[in-house]
């Protein structure tokens, strides 16, 4: 008998975990899910960190090393990345605006919203304040590190990690090959060890989805799933705007493998299937990346060139699903607030959240917190991010998954387009 797929075991792995979290969360077993089966998730989910930094290095320095054609595909990758984010940012707002989710919010559901998550959406306002302050060039300065070490050993660094390696890719790019021989070696040698142990970490993926996702029901609904019923009855309207941008954006997707590849969507979601069920459960695309390039590698076949300069870009710097959340979270919080938005303003804020985008970091929850900048740009009070802090582990969650396969779709489009003799 043919033992069941990756995808197969990672899927079963996420639906016990599913199922024995509600079953704790129902028994009173909460204690001993923290205490026994998350640690499982925390040490898949530190291998996969663990092995994200170095990968980045290594893949995105080889890439340059080894190809001489990355202008080229370079610059069709960023576009990609531009369009794709665009779409992703306009099918928000449009899908928003029609639906206007925010428009007829219960006043009661709303205050009591605002008075349950104020505090917390007030600590994440002031975590952003700081920032706030930084011109356009300032932030952009920040993003190169002025230590190399200390950005490879923070994991909330990886934005000023890539561009570190961008840079120094970009010089290895104009040495003479005669002096980077052993380099290359080198890095070759190191990939090939990181990439057996991502392969190797697979193979726990469904026992580390299953605990990631038994403790995450029971630390969202506690000992009382009613709670977090009444929270999607209350904001149906905005988590129904979302589920419907992003299974837009993967029918989009969809379409663009089908028409820009000859290697079509169907091949693309076999492959790429558990990639977007770990990105699901760790709702971290940093964590997720060594997943990405194996799948992309090993099952898509992408030149290692393409992905090894797309994935780690897109992974800290493209978020379709980050950009599309972000997008109709600001609008439904305005529509709440009963702020009239006219048509610069919703242009203003597709442009600025295509920016900010590029800058929120690839770890859970890097999403919201800026979120609370959008706000702020809109004038609007940041303290109503609590509006929607309920159910942000589960958006969480579902624009992760958009995110890393947002790359992989792009990566897969440069690599293998559609010429006309196909
Ligand atoms: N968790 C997302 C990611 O890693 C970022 C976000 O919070 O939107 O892709």
């Amino acid at each position: 008998m043919r033992s069941p797929s990756l995808s197969a075991r990672i899927g079963i792995g996420l639906l016990s975990g599913l199922l024995l979290g509600i079953l704790a969360s129902l028994g009173g077993w909460t204690e001993l899910v923290r205490l026994w089966v998350l640690p499982w998730g925390t040490l898949f989910l530190n291998g996969l960190k663990l092995v994200a930094a170095p990968l980045i290095v290594c893949s995105v320095l080889s890439s340059f090393a080894s190809s001489a054609g990355w202008p080229r595909f370079g610059v069709r990758v960023v576009l990609g990345f531009l369009a794709s984010t665009a779409t992703a940012v306009t099918l928000g707002l449009t899908l928003c605006a029609l639906w206007g989710p925010g428009r007829d919010l219960d006043p009661t559901a709303r205050q009591a919203l605002l008075d349950r998550y104020g505090g917390e959406a007030q600590q994440r306002a002031e975590q952003v304040r700081a920032d706030r302050e930084q011109s356009f060039v300032e932030a952009i300065a920040h993003m190169v590190p002025d230590n190399f070490a200390a950005a490879l050993s923070d994991n909330r660094a990886m934005l000023e990690l890539v561009v570190a390696v961008l840079v120094f890719g970009l010089a290895l790019s104009t040495v003479p090959r005669r002096h980077t021989e052993n380099l290359r070696a080198f890095l070759e040698g190191l990939e090939a060890l990181l990439l057996k142990l991502v392969q190797l970490l697979l193979h726990v993926a469904p026992l580390g989805v299953l605990a990631l996702m038994a403790a995450l029901v029971v630390d969202v609904a506690g000992s009382s799933l009613n709670r977090l019923l009444a929270l999607l009855k209350a904001l149906a309207g905005y988590a129904g705007v979302l589920a419907f941008g992003f299974a837009g954006m993967l029918v989009l997707y969809a379409l663009a493998l089908t028409i820009g590849s000859p290697l079509g969507w169907r091949r693309f979601w076999r492959a790429f299937r558990p990639a977007m069920l770990v990105a699901f459960s760790t709702s971290s695309s940093a964590a997720t990346l060594p997943v990405t390039l194996e799948r992309c590698e090993r099952e898509l076949m992408i030149p290692q060139p393409i992905s090894r300069f797309a994935l780690p870009l897109g992974a800290t710097m493209h978020m379709d699903g980050t950009a599309l959340y972000q997008a109709v979270a600001a609008l439904f919080i305005a529509q709440v607030l009963g702020a009239e938005l006219g048509l610069a303003d919703y242009l203003r804020l597709g442009l600025l959240v295509l920016l900010i985008s590029v800058g929120t970091a690839p770890v859970p929850g890097a999403g919201v917190v800026m979120l609370v900048l959008v706000l702020e740009y809109l004038d609007l009070p940041s303290e109503s991010v609590a509006l929607i802090l309920g159910i942000d582990r589960l958006v969480n969650m579902c624009r992760t998954v958009l995110n890393v396969t947002g790359d992989a779709v792009v990566a897969t489009l440069v690599a293998f387009p559609r010429r006309s003799a196909d």
